[in-house]
């Protein structure tokens, strides 16, 4: 079976359970295999087939026949001093995807990438500046993550929540996301419960709608940063082709149809996003819709000229959208000394290799 990103034999890690189980059905093997191997690569954390030895010594060699599992290639690893651990995997064409562990006291977050590169190219970020490569498979989205869950347990700390806020744009890469998405909570996969995995988007709007129609519990948080159509032109290119007016009547949309909460994401940055005429525009557009907003300082990136607001900007800017019924969070940076914004190690080990050669 050949994978359709290369000529390369297929990753087992790209099938659905539903899949695996209609496979070795076909291969006239009994039902509780498909179950048994899902056990395997995602709870136990085998890397190779020879671990699995409660399979017939026939199916260890028919897998190995036929599928791989890929190990993987870690380009570099960054710990910062508050734990928060980057890596760059390299992939089998050279492409370099970066990962990240985020434990707190409370919960271990891992925040995972999408595509190689991204197209979406809004003017703060640094996954857009190489532009983008490609999609991701399944099984390259899911080996991040069951790396991660190894990492995290000599943390002491289980992996309890998966955000896919890495490089790239999950609903641009939907059936792979979602298929990921939907092993990551299965029972017998990775077993994270739907409610502790977040999707988030720049406001591809054909995608969120798409998202409300799968019937699962995930949680979607909605990058806006613009507070009004002009605006969000400017700083998210995106918004050409989705406006901020049909994006936020796609997440009224949303709110309905699946009776779920919305986070959005919206960027600090000094005299551009957290002026008065911000909060006057967003109190408008937010009108009767109930959710929670996450106020993320910009992390600067030396391409963009953008800067970071003081404390007291970024409070002053907080309490005003508190006082109109915005519910705010202002998260906290981490990992700053490791670049922890999107794309930023990718980018900065990018950068140093092309510098070297
Ligand atoms: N493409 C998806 C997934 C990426 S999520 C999306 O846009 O939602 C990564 C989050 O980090 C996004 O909200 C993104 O806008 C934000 N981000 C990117 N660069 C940043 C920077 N320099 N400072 C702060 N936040 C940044």
């Amino acid at each position: 079976m050949i994978n359709k990103y290369s000529e390369e034999k297929f990753d087992i890690r790209n099938f659905s359970y539903e899949e695996l189980a209609a496979y070795l059905k076909a291969e006239g093997e009994r039902p509780f295999r498909a179950t048994q191997i899902f056990e395997w690569l995602y709870q136990k954390g085998a890397w190779s087939f020879d671990e699995m030895n409660n399979l017939s010594k026939p199916l260890r060699v028919l897998l190995t026949e036929r599928f791989i599992l890929k190990p993987r290639k870690i380009a570099e690893k960054q710990i910062s001093a508050d734990g928060t651990t980057k890596f760059l995997f390299e992939l089998d064409d050279q492409q370099r995807i970066e990962t990240v562990l985020i434990p707190t006291a409370k919960r271990t977050t891992v925040c995972v990438s999408t595509q190689a590169g991204c197209k979406f190219g809004c003017r703060f970020c640094a996954s857009g500046i190489g532009g983008w490569k490609r999609n991701l498979t399944t099984a390259e989205i899911i080996t991040q993550i069951l790396h991660i869950k190894e990492e995290s347990k000599k943390h002491g700390n289980p992996l309890s929540h998966i955000v896919y806020m890495g490089v790239g744009e999950p609903l641009d890469n939907f059936a792979h996301v979602m298929k990921s998405v939907r092993i990551i909570n299965d029972k017998k996969g990775v077993n994270i419960g739907a409610r502790r995995i977040t999707v988030s988007t720049c406001g591809v709007i054909p995608g969120i709608e798409q998202l409300a129609k799968e019937g699962i519990q995930i949680e979607l948080a909605i990058s806006l940063h613009g507070f009004d159509n002009a605006s969000r032109n400017v700083l998210m290119p995106v918004n050409r082709k989705y406006p901020f007016d049909d994006l936020m009547a796609a997440c009224r949309a949303y709110i309905k149809a699946t009776k779920r909460q919305i986070t959005f994401e919206y960027i600090l940055i000094k005299d551009v996003t957290c002026t008065e005429k911000a909060a006057a525009a967003l109190k408008k557009s937010f009108k009767g819709i109930i959710c929670k907003m996450n106020l993320i300082p910009y992390n600067p990136v030396s391409e963009f000229d953008c800067q970071t607001p003081s404390r007291n900007e970024m409070f002053a800017f907080k309490n005003q959208l508190e006082r109109i019924g915005i519910h705010t969070t202002l998260r906290a940076p981490r990992g700053k000394d490791v670049a922890a914004a999107c794309g930023q190690l990718r980018y900065t080990v990018d950068n140093v290799v092309r510098k070297m050669t």
